[in-house]
């Protein structure tokens, strides 16, 4: 039985760039043919990494080709690093030696870097051509593949250039995750009990029922996990395209998270610092009378499963945290703005959080 789901992305107000994910185990076949409906025999290009290409791209590629599509294959070294400027310059000028045109595709197959890196050359060569997701790392399956952020770093800041720019389609072939680490897992795992926590709460009963043994438990049950967690995604997407509002709860655990990105210099894999940020958050709201402990507490079991920290690493100093909390660059006031809880589900944006709570959670969450 096709384990194939779909999943709709609709974008007001003219509904133009609708689009569709599809999600399964096993659904390359059906990407390649829809692919190949989308681009015809124009030419297009795939854009991986140098270690996804090695393990699942050039095979795809071969099957795109097979198929009979006209197909090029660029792919970047693997790792951050290659979501710079120079990168996108390299992919751009490789873009124009395949003669593409603005009826050509670009197809990013890898995970949220070669999503970003490709979205943004896709949104910016002669003006904007189109865009298909094909996401490998279960960050880039349940997060980065939807939404149309795209984006490359400038030496002082991440993600610091960038387009709105929706893909054509997405596929989401969970076979994938087969070959990622644990360790790369649990850091999507942080984004997936994020998206429990401020939207579908099934999304953690699922998880509590089915990973007592950890990451084992989930190897049937990831094209369920990650239609649901695609399923908030794009809701929250389509009521606030262009991030004015509503897509900030997608932001849960990213206040706290990301200033201790900046004191551990971006050392700190990116899912271990929102599981600390979420942590802090539920405190917060705990304290605030928003929710009770049993709401923290059932949280940090799930982060504590995936061994996702709850608290800052001995080396980062609570005031070092404070001093790196982003405040907000467009308000006068330049307050902090803070995702909080009022219920498992039921998240929304403040940025009226007395100074003393936010030290009282930081130090709650303290070794
Ligand atoms: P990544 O793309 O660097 O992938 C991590 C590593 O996994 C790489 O070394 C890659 O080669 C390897 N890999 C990929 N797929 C694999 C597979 N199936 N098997 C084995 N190895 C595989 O990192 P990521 O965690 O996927 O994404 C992080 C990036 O996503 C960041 O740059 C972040 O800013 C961005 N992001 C973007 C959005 C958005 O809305 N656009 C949202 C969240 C994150
Ligand atoms: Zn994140």
């Amino acid at each position: 039985m096709s384990s194939l789901r779909r999943i709709s992305v609709h974008l007001p107000p003219t509904g133009a760039l609708d689009y569709t994910i599809a999600v399964g185990s096993d659904i390359l076949d059906t990407a390649v043919s829809e692919l190949k409906s989308f681009l015809g025999t124009r030419r297009s290009m795939v854009l991986t990494d140098d270690h996804v290409h090695e393990i699942w791209g050039a095979a795809f590629v071969e099957k795109l080709r097979g198929s009979g599509m006209n197909i090029e294959c660029a792919s970047v070294p693997q790792g951050e690093r290659s979501k710079s400027w120079e990168c996108a310059q390299t992919v751009l000028a490789k873009m124009m030696s395949f003669s593409l045109n603005r009826d050509s595709g670009l197809i990013a197959v890898g995970g949220g870097v070669v999503g970003d890196l490709g979205g943004f050359a896709a949104s910016v060569y002669m003006r904007g051509i189109s865009c298909f997701q094909v996401p490998t790392t279960l960050l880039a399956q349940v997060d980065s593949c939807v939404g149309g952020k795209t984006a490359v770093d400038l030496p002082t800041a991440k993600n610091a250039v960038g387009t709105f720019h929706q893909p054509k389609a997405v596929y989401a072939d969970t076979r994938f995750l087969n070959t990622l680490p644990d360790s790369a897992l649990a850091n999507g795992m942080a984004e997936v009990i994020k998206y429990g926590a401020i939207r579908d709460a099934s999304i953690l009963a699922l998880l509590e029922d089915n990973t007592s043994k950890g990451l084992e438990g989930l190897s049937d049950l990831w094209p369920e996990l990650v239609t649901r967690c695609l399923r908030v995604k794009s809701d929250v997407v389509a009521a606030d395209e262009f991030d004015r509002g509503e897509r900030m709860i997608l932001n849960f655990g990213h206040t706290a998270g990301h200033a201790l990105e900046v004191v551990t210099g971006f050392e700190m894999p990116h899912g271990e610092a929102v599981a600390f940020g979420m942590s802090t958050a539920c405190r917060i709201s705990e304290s605030l009378g928003l929710i009770d402990s049993s709401v923290s507490e059932r949280i940090d079991r799930l982060l504590d499963r995936f061994h996702l920290p709850q608290s800052l690493p001995e080396d980062a100093s609570i005031e070092a945290v404070l001093e790196c909390l982003p405040r907000d660059k467009k308000a006068s006031d330049r307050k902090i703005r803070w995702v909080l809880l009022r219920d498992l589900g039921d998240a929304f944006v403040t940025d009226e959080v007395p100074r003393d709570r936010i030290v009282a959670a930081l130090k709650r969450n303290t070794t």
